[in-house]
């Protein structure tokens, strides 16, 4: 298949996978930082190139989808809400019921005690 004109025009998956992965490399350690905070902006700035074409394009399609009744604003609006909302439930941080207070502990901040996992309180307590 051919490439389609929106591929064209902003960075592809090549660029960020090169970007990300000439930061893993690094020779000394001050050198090594300077440049890896090249590459970070350099990174940032082609993501940010790929924001704004997408949102170029999704104006573009929704404004399309509107002026031609395929879908009214309000109707769209709910959908993108829906999802967003989905989504946001899928990538939250997994939280954990402390096994001594029973208090909702995001898990990255639970410990190990002779209980099972439990919230920072109960353990340094
Ligand atoms: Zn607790």
């Amino acid at each position: 298949m051919s490439k389609r004109f929106w591929d064209l025009s902003s960075p592809n998956d090549m660029d960020f996978k090169r970007l990300s992965d000439r930061l893993d490399w690094s020779e000394d350690a001050d050198n090594g930082l300077a440049e890896n905070m090249g590459k970070l902006f350099e990174l940032d700035r082609a993501q940010d190139r790929e924001i704004t074409n997408l949102r170029l394009m999704v104006e573009e399609l929704m404004g399309e989808l509107i002026r031609t009744g395929v879908v009214s604003e309000a109707e769209l609006q709910a959908r993108v809400s829906r999802r967003l909302m989905a989504e946001q439930k899928q990538t939250a941080a997994p939280s954990i019921r402390c096994a001594s207070c029973g208090e909702s502990t995001l898990q990255s901040e639970t410990y190990f005690s002779s209980l099972g996992e439990v919230c920072a309180a109960c353990f340094s307590g």
